[in-house]
């Protein structure tokens, strides 16, 4: 049974930064809302004894993210560790895709279930200005190869940019739809003072409304009450509006761990987050950091409410 906060939301889900180095500069980053530079990063081993906490107190399901998480020397270690966890029922990653295609055999034989990949565009120049690199086909090589060796599903992250890739919605619809992946529709987060955000941020409204008419089916979520939309032609696009909705927050069932150790109950906040790197290097127990896991929990509160 999961630990639930204050307002009665199970925590089911450690979206785990493991690294917050990145070998792209994608203009819209939010760094998971780790706004500090911290070059200490949380081992293997340490990674794995926070995972047990949290699945002796009902989280069943572990995200890896970043910064880049294929960054990481020890990747495959860190996901077989936490697949060894009596408890874990599902294992993801997000990534940009740049080491996908040399990883991808050895994520799947460690335990890795699916795959979250970020591309925003099928144009290589669009995608060279978003993110820095010129390195669109090795994105689709990586797709195609962690296709290849069973990672299922993949999802395609795609966020929307006024005036740069919401054009090709429709586009990324039929290219996720022949390739069998599920296409990730996702808000631009950000705070309204910032120009960035001022400039680049999309309603998601408009586009919704048109996926919805053309789908035979919905399927929501539990996380966030996210909706899935099937369309006609088989296609499978999940919308992902964070931004001032209060079902989102209401339905959050996710709790993060910063690269550095810390836990951060909230994406949008860092006034309450919780060390455990400390404590553990100081000789914590297990039950003190339980203890700790269970303050940052309730901790939790709806951001947007
Ligand atoms: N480097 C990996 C990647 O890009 O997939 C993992 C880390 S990245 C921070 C995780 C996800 O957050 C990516 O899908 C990225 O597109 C998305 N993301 C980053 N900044 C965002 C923002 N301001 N609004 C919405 N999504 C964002
Ligand atoms: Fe941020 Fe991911 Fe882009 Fe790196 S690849 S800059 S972590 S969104």
């Amino acid at each position: 049974m999961a630990i639930k906060d204050s307002f009665g939301r199970s925590v089911e889900n450690l979206r785990i930064s493991v690294t917050q180095r990145c070998n792209f500069r994608c203009i819209y980053c939010h760094r998971e809302g780790q706004l500090f530079d911290s070059n200490v990063e949380l081992s293997a081993e340490e990674i794995k004894r926070i995972v047990s906490i949290a699945a002796s107190l009902g989280v069943y399901s572990v995200k890896l993210t970043g910064g880049e998480p294929l960054l990481r020397k020890d990747i495959v270690e860190i996901v077989r560790g936490i697949s060894s966890i009596p408890g874990i029922k599902d294992i993801s990653m997000t990534t940009n895709g740049f080491f996908l295609k040399e990883y991808a055999k050895q994520l799947k034989d460690a335990g890795l279930s699916r795959v979250n990949v970020s591309l925003d565009t099928l144009n290589a120049e669009k995608f060279k200005f978003i993110t820095g690199v010129d390195a669109h086909k090795r994105i689709m090589d990586g797709i195609v190869e962690a296709a290849r060796v069973g990672l299922n599903p993949i999802k395609i992250n795609m966020v929307l940019l006024k005036g740069i890739n919401c054009d090709e919605v429709e586009d990324m619809i039929k290219f996720t739809e022949e390739n069998q992946l599920i296409l990730q529709l996702i808000e631009l987060e950000g705070f309204g003072d910032d120009p960035l955000y001022i400039k680049y941020h999309a309603d998601l409204d408009d586009i919704e409304k048109k996926v919805r008419e053309r789908s035979l089916r919905v399927i929501v979520r539990q996380m966030h009450h996210r909706k899935k939309y099937i369309l006609k032609g088989g296609a499978e696009v999940e919308i992902v509006k964070p931004m001032h909705n209060t079902e989102f927050c209401l339905y959050c069932n996710r709790i993060r761990l910063t690269s550095d150790g810390k836990l951060k109950p909230c994406l949008f906040r860092n006034d309450n987050l919780i060390d455990l790197l400390g404590p553990m290097r100081s000789g914590a127990d297990d039950n003190y950091l339980k203890d700790l896991f269970i303050e940052a929990v309730r901790r939790r509160r709806p951001f947007f409410m």
